[in-house]
């Protein structure tokens, strides 16, 4: 199975899979990966992560429109849910903010493509 492939089987079943960071791979639910998937991840983690590194607007749109789905009013969709960020770090995925004020560059863009999705209230169709 391909990184590519074992990605689709992961969000077909799904599980959330994010990049931590810090060269680590988070996935939700916790219980949801049995071991033999554990070690499938930890074999393909480098060229897993190397899929993300690749589109690091894609992965993040991917995870919040998730979101938006479920939370139509969402004000900030979040890339890596659940884990805690440094202070002063991008508060949807923990990265280096490069000067912007909560968001990262990526996550801006990834932001503005998935909230760009959502129908208006009363907008014509
Ligand atoms: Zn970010």
């Amino acid at each position: 199975m391909s990184p590519t492939e074992l990605l689709g089987t992961l969000h077909r079943r799904g599980i959330l899979l994010v990049p931590s960071g810090d060269g680590r791979l988070r996935y939700r639910p916790r219980r949801a990966l049995s071991e033999a998937d554990c070690d499938v991840l930890a074999r393909n983690r480098v060229a897993i992560l190397a899929l993300f590194e690749s589109d690091p607007v894609g992965w993040r749109a991917a995870v919040m429109a998730n979101q938006v789905r479920w939370a139509i009013a969402i004000l900030l969709p979040i890339a890596r849910p659940g884990l805690r960020f440094e202070p002063g770090s991008c508060c949807s995925c923990g990265e280096p903010r490069n000067g912007r004020r909560l968001l990262c560059p990526p996550c801006v863009v990834a932001t503005v493509r998935v909230l760009g999705t959502v129908p208006t209230a009363g907008a014509p169709a």
